[in-house]
């Protein structure tokens, strides 16, 4: 028995040997990915500064009610707009918020959309949960809005909360705490594309988080990715659904809408 006892202590050691210089070299950051346009940066560089902390204030946009022309995606009581990878949500309903179950997969709105204005409400997990907070708001379901809890997980620039993943750090760091009810609100427009099918124009993106500017009118290199240079490699559709990402971890979601911007809006 004691035999047995010392083995797994051995092995356990071993696993944290094994795998924990693997994780924090993963939340550290990469010297071995391609550089970012800029040509100052990697992929996910440990040394590009952090954005400067910003406190937002209080309650900037929670609860907001949705306009008369939104389409409301989440009101806290069922997934009807919403399906999984394979077939209905498995994630969970509580309260007036939704929660990501670990390991059941990415959800996303049965419809999708172009050129929008959408508001999404989120929390990391709260404090002494294990884990790191990881999801994200996938736009047309390519371009990421990481969704991730910094203060308890230290992670590179480009991957903290509200950062365009792998690409673009936030302009300032307006986080609030784990367990505490977040916002963004976002205006995003898909990339255009040339009657040859060429790149016309980059998708864009503009952010607020708890009302603070994160993002504005951000070229977005390509749909996103890990340690890869993001880029259009090929024509992709005018539209997509709004994605949210499964990634381990029970982060919360509620109060989603959008407003689609219709062609005709547009001066
Ligand atoms: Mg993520």
């Amino acid at each position: 028995m004691r035999k047995i006892v010392f083995f797994l202590l051995f092995l356990a050691a071993g696993l944290v040997v094994v795998f924990s210089p693997a994780l924090a070299e993963s939340l550290l950051g990469y010297k071995d990915t391609p550089m970012l346009p800029s040509g100052k940066w990697h992929v996910h560089d440990p040394d590009r500064p952090k954005p400067a902390l910003v406190t937002p204030g209080a309650g900037f946009s929670h609860g907001a009610a949705a306009p008369s022309d939104a389409i409301v995606l989440f009101d806290g009581k069922d997934f009807s707009q919403w399906e999984g990878t394979q077939g209905e949500p498995q994630w969970s309903i509580h309260e007036d918020y939704m929660e990501a179950k670990p390991h059941s997969g990415d959800i996303h709105t049965k419809e999708k959309f172009g050129d929008c204005q959408l508001h999404v409400e989120f929390a990391e997990p709260p404090r002494g949960t294990a884990g790191d907070g990881n999801s994200g708001v996938f736009l047309q379901g390519l371009y990421e809005l990481q969704v991730f809890d910094n203060e308890a997980n230290p992670i590179y620039a480009d991957g903290q909360c509200g950062a365009l993943y792998g690409q673009s750090p936030c302009l300032v760091n307006a986080c609030k705490k784990p367990g505490e009810w977040q916002t963004f609100d976002i205006v995003f427009e898909p990339a255009r594309w040339k009657e040859n099918h060429e790149l016309a124009r980059p998708a864009m993106i503009t952010v607020l988080q708890n009302g603070v500017l994160i993002h504005y009118q951000q070229p977005l290199l390509g749909p996103t990715g890990h340690r890869i240079l993001a880029k259009y490699s090929a024509e992709l559709p005018a539209t997509g659904p709004v994605t949210l990402q499964e990634h381990g971890d029970p982060v919360r979601f509620r109060n989603i809408w959008i407003r689609p911007i219709k062609e005709e809006e547009k001066p």
